[in-house]
């Protein structure tokens, strides 16, 4: 059984998840979905990039034509996925897309102007959702970016859309690039150690280092997952957003039928 990259994310966001989620969740979370991947999309386009971010003004321009360019393609590429979801929805994370676009715009500019072309080079895509497939490791996802770091070496890139740390990346992004890492390595048989998690709507691009201590946790996560999709249940561990979590009350009654019997 091979396990999915995303999964070991989700993993070390919680173990329980993995048990209790379905096939379909994202269902359930459309708007989430929605926005995230639109923002992905706009990442991932081409316009983009089409011409250098030689001032804020153009930045802008080529912004809002790859927010045009996504909008008039997205129903295409997800389009079993917009089967499901309300044009009402979409209209609304649309706008709410667009509104955001001046601020996006002046974070990637606040980082251009502060690390000169960097940003753009590790932003800007050689290829985009290249699939990545080891029976070796067991691992297999679809990156979203692969791109090419000053020394001119392909590594791949994660987008993010959510929050971005103070400093560095989150845990669960940096294991997941680790572990995309470890396939592309596989697949061009040499060492890459260095990857990047750009956290789109701040403007940053972050090249990471891989070092053992990722590595390590990738195969065991891994096998940690594998259980799980045996059907073993990991021991509950409170987190400050149980709350707000969508399989609480799931989790909740299997807590208390597993503690009666132990
Ligand atoms: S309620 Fe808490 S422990 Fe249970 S699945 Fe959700 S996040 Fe995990």
């Amino acid at each position: 059984m091979n396990i999915n990259v995303s999964d070991i994310r989700t993993y070390l966001v919680c173990p329980r998840i993995l048990y209790f989620r379905g096939d379909d969740e994202w269902k359930d979370k459309a708007d989430k979905f929605l926005k995230h991947t639109f923002l992905r999309e706009i990442s991932l386009e081409e316009a983009l990039y089409e011409r250098e971010w030689e001032d804020k003004s153009i930045l802008n321009k080529l912004l809002l034509r790859s927010f045009s360019s996504v909008e008039g393609k997205i129903e295409d590429i997800y389009r079993e996925e917009f089967e499901r979801i309300d044009s009402s929805l979409f209209s609304s994370v649309k706008e709410e897309v667009k509104n955001e676009l001046s601020e996006i715009s002046e974070g990637i500019w606040c980082a251009v102007e502060n690390s000169g072309g960097e940003v753009r080079a590790l932003m800007e895509p050689e290829e985009i959702e290249r699939r990545l497939y080891s029976d070796r490791l067991g691992l297999f996802g679809r990156v979203d970016k692969i791109i090419s770091d000053r020394e001119k070496d392909h590594i791949p890139s994660i987008i993010k859309t959510g929050r971005c740390p103070d400093f560095g990346v989150w845990k669960e992004d940096r294991i997941q690039l680790a572990a995309y890492v470890m396939l592309l390595e596989e697949e061009v048989g040499k060492t890459i150690n260095r990857g990047v998690v750009e956290y789109f709507r701040f403007g940053k691009p972050i090249l990471v280092e891989i070092n053992r201590y990722d590595r390590r946790l990738v195969l065991d996560v891994r096998n940690k997952i594998k259980k799980i999709y045996r059907g073993n249940l990991p021991e509950r561990e409170e987190k400050v957003f149980c709350k707000y979590c969508e399989y609480r009350e799931e989790c909740a009654v299997k807590r208390s039928l597993f503690s009666k019997f132990f």
